[in-house]
């Protein structure tokens, strides 16, 4: 039977990308009466968080993309998450170890920078092979038995061509020179994402791999080591990524990126998930408007199309638009205003931001509107009180945008770090500093704090919000 997964990596806001591509999986594997698995790809430590991982099978099962096996609901395969399967993958790296198809490096980093600079001297490519990795026989032993940390690395040929079939692409072809010898363990001993990718979707019967194309360049890797393993291969299908409207790679310095953004902004999970379904592919009647189970029933890989399918804001509203006006009946749209607005986690985190603010119920509408709508009607004069210059002003929210974009964690301690930061750079007092953001997020002078809304609001809505202000 077919098998295909999602493997999300949980290092931040669950991204429109991965429910794009777990979408085709989904309806690849059903289209053939097949499983399709969620597999959390959560290796790098450092960058990997439980709550990253939660808004991943939230944001997902939002949107109507149910999996059949997964770190929420078990499975024959599990654990479904890669951290709980450290003891495999050092089992498996032993296993190319013994088999002389991988080797251990005990390179140091320094050394690494130095043999990478001698070649960029030389004018060579920059793929490190084994040979070039390999030390005398006796250092190697003098090291070991210091104890220095060592990685494992993959063997790979020094040249000829590797070839890969892609569902889509027809043969690929790749020169081994260009392949480096891959780390598989790392020195603390977890593994990299090459050897749990392929060491997980075997164990777990994966037939097919539909992913990102940014992944192309990896698959020799990936094929090399089924054959070490002796593994059959999984089928290979890179989608095209999601573009910007100017073509540029979907990224979130020019756009939305988070699915939170789209639910917070009051989109309706069908809308989103079939517009989705429109990025490089069509139904054959070439209609705009479907559901996912149609979408299911018609579902047929070969039409994708490989030219970078353009996600674009206003064609996705348009089709909200269709659905809240044909699909909805009041019942419906009562529902949906109710998950939307009304929704008790949401509401229970504004509470505490009106409680103390209020003397009446009436009362906190006007004063927490701003959570419940989208970019604040807001010109040039609605910031007329604020005691700063058109410029630096605009230059503060755009600053401040930036920070935002590479903030690690979006909570308000580490808000309020970048707002220190900045306001110090402006030689600003806090309190002057964020009269404009103030106006940016809530659309008005006076509010509930700004620093939780950005915090409620999330990382995409709170630079949508700064970003329009500016524009
Ligand atoms: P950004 O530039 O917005 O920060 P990113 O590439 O850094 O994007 P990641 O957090 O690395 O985003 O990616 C999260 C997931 O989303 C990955 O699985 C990645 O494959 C997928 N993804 C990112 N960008 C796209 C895209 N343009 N099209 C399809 N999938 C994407
Ligand atoms: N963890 C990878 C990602 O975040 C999975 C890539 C793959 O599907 O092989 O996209």
């Amino acid at each position: 039977t077919v098998r295909t997964r999602i493997a999300p990596s949980p290092t931040g806001d669950p991204h429109v990308g991965t429910a794009y591509i777990a979408l085709f999986n989904l309806c690849f594997a059903r289209q053939h009466g097949g499983q399709f698995i969620l597999r959390i790809e959560d290796t790098d430590r450092l960058r990997s968080t439980a709550e990253s991982e939660q808004m991943i099978l939230d944001s997902l099962r939002w949107l109507g993309l149910e999996w059949d096996e997964g770190p929420d609901v078990g499975g024959p395969h599990g654990p479904y998450r890669q951290s709980e399967r450290g003891d495999i993958y050092v089992e498996y790296a032993r296993q190319l170890l013994d088999a002389g198809h991988a080797f251990k490096c005990y390179r140091t980093s320094e050394e690494l920078d130095a043999l990478r600079d001698e070649r960029k001297a030389a004018g060579q490519h920059l793929a490190l092979k084994p040979d070039d990795l390999a030390l005398p026989e006796a250092e190697v032993a003098r090291r070991e038995r210091e104890g220095w940390p060592h990685v494992v690395r993959m063997k790979v040929p020094a040249d000829g061509t590797c070839v890969v079939e892609d569902m889509l692409r027809g043969t690929i072809e790749v020169d081994w020179a260009q392949v480096d010898a891959q780390i598989l363990l790392k020195s603390d001993g977890m593994p990299t994402y090459h050897l749990a990718n392929v060491v997980d979707d075997h164990l777990m019967g994966i037939t097919h791999v539909l992913r990102g194309e940014e992944w192309i360049n990896s698959a020799p890797k990936h094929q090399l080591l089924y054959e070490y393993f002796g593994w059959p291969m999984p089928s290979l299908c890179h989608m095209p990524l999601l573009r910007n409207p100017d073509k540029s790679k979907l990224s979130k310095r020019k756009n939305p990126t988070s699915i939170n953004y789209y639910r917070r902004m009051g989109f309706l999970p069908q809308a989103v998930a079939n517009y989705l379904g429109r990025m490089g592919w069509s139904m054959p009647d070439e209609r705009e408007k479907f559901t996912l189970d149609e979408m299911m029933a018609h579902f047929d890989i070969q039409r994708v199309s490989l030219g970078g399918p353009v996600f674009d804001l206003q064609k996705l509203t348009w089709l909200n638009g269709l659905y809240i006006r044909e699909d909805l009946d009041d019942d419906a749209l009562l529902e949906a205003l109710k998950e939307w607005a009304f929704n008790e986690d949401y509401v229970r985190q504004i509470l505490p931001q009106v409680r103390p603010r209020v003397e009446t119920l009436s009362e906190v509408m006007p004063l927490a509107g701003h959570f419940f709508s989208g970019l604040p009607a807001i010109d040039e004069e609605s910031f007329a009180r604020v005691k700063l210059e058109r410029e630096p002003l605009l230059k503060l929210l755009q600053f401040l945008v930036w920070r935002f974009e590479v903030v690690p964690a979006w909570n308000k301690e580490a808000l309020l770090g970048e707002v220190k930061a900045l306001s110090a750079h402006f030689e600003l007092k806090m309190k002057e500093f964020l009269a404009p953001v103030f106006i940016a997020i809530t659309g008005s002078p006076s509010s509930t704090s700004v620093m939780d809304a950005m915090a409620i609001l999330g990382s995409d809505m709170t630079r949508a919000r700064l970003r329009h202000a500016i524009e």
